[in-house]
Parts: structure tokens; sequence; C-alpha cells
């Protein structure tokens, strides 16, 4: 029996105040709709393999 297959893509986004946030960071190559993976120190699209490294919080 074949089930649903449905993205809740929604799920990467949330409406906080009548603004959408998203939760995910997206690939600058790939376009919105394409999501990145989160590492510890970086980011990275597993469908071009791009990659951005994360900045250093600077702690005040
Ligand atoms: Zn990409």
């Amino acid at each position: 029996m074949a089930k649903h297959q449905n993205v809740q893509k929604y799920k990467y986004y949330k409406i906080e105040d009548g603004k959408v946030i998203r939760l995910k960071k997206t690939c600058p190559r790939c376009g919105p709709g394409v999501f990145m993976a989160e590492h510890l120190n970086r980011y990275s699209c597993g469908r071009c393999g791009y990659t951005e490294w994360k900045k250093p919080e600077k702690k005040k």
C-alpha cells in the first residue's frame, strides 16, 4: 500500500508575529527551497556541495 509522500516543507518555517521565519539556512547557489544541512562549524548543501563556514560569534 502506497503511503502519502507529502514533503512537509512548512516545517522549515514558522510564523511569528505575522512574519515568516526560516528555521533553516538555504543554499545561495540552488536558491530558496534548497536547505543546507547544519554541521558543528559549517553548513553544507547536499545538492551542489556548497559549503559555508560559520562565522565565529562575537560575544560582548
Ligand atoms: Zn546547493
